[in-house]
């Protein structure tokens, strides 16, 4: 089965709203279309308006970096799912090992703003890796499955069919260490191995799984070219219009 590739750009906490609306256009000019794959970019909650309004007729998406499993509340400094796809926003990453590091987020936790950004009709990319205390004690496999499992169990197929996964192994985060590509075709086919037999294997087959951590454009071309990683979620680099369209670029030879 053929999956288009998804290259996501993740600006964490960089850029403001005039910085971030250049980005964008300048992204838009350079990529002119995207060829065959699927680009989204995830500003920091108050860049999105202006984002938003740079990309306006654009292919490139846009997503939020972090939603409540609520849609409203009392719930001071949180971000909602339905207002951020009122807004014009289309996905969101959930479980981002920054996310689960500095905000204390849990797999039941992940598995609740799954469901809320489901529910808004954004699409969720489930984020999921091992510490380097993990691997190095043979632990990939059971961490990250269980990562993926929790959110995931129990979902509607309909539901699945928006869900793509980062397999982001938190020791490639910001570190300029990426994981071989054997390393990460290896995680990504326990990925897929898994999902063929706990959800239905069409689905299995269907799902995208993006590989993040030091992607660079050096580094994408062979990553990319692994079996079974469709895509990549780019933290980094993505701030580099040159660097991000190269990567889009080594995406699109895949396509
Ligand atoms: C990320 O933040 O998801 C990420 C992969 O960052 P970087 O590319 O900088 O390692």
């Amino acid at each position: 089965m053929t999956r288009r590739p998804l290259i996501a750009g993740n600006w964490k906490l960089n850029l403001g709203p005039a910085a971030a609306a250049a980005l964008a256009a300048f992204l838009d000019a350079r990529l002119t279309g995207c060829g065959g794959v699927e680009v989204v970019v995830f500003p920091t909650a108050l860049s999105i308006p202006s984002v938003l309004r740079a990309l306006e007729g654009s292919a490139i998406g846009v997503g939020i970096q972090e939603v409540a499993a609520i849609p409203s509340g009392a719930l001071t400094g949180a971000n909602s799912a339905v207002m951020a796809r009122e807004l014009g926003c289309t996905w969101t990453l959930v479980g981002h090992s920054e996310r689960r590091q500095h905000f204390a987020e849990t797999d039941q936790g992940v598995r609740d703003k799954v469901r809320a950004g489901l529910a808004a009709g954004l699409r969720p990319i489930v984020c999921v890796g091992e510490t380097l205390a993990e691997r190095n004690a043979g632990r990939v496999d059971e961490v990250v499955l269980r990562q993926l499992a929790v959110p995931l169990e129990g979902l509607e197929p309909a539901a699945l069919r928006q869900v793509d996964v980062a397999y982001e192994p938190v020791w490639a985060i910001g570190t300029g260490v990426t994981a071989t590509p054997e390393q990460a075709q290896q995680v990504h086919a326990s990925i897929r191995g898994w999902l063929r037999t706990h959800v239905v294997p069409e689905l299995a087959e269907g799902m995208r799984l993006l590989y993040g951590g030091s992607v660079n454009a050096g580094n994408a071309a062979a990553l990319l070219g692994c079996t079974d990683i469709d895509g990549a979620l780019v933290g980094g680099a993505s701030l580099n219009v040159g660097a991000f369209a190269d990567i889009v670029a080594a995406a699109q030879r895949r396509a």
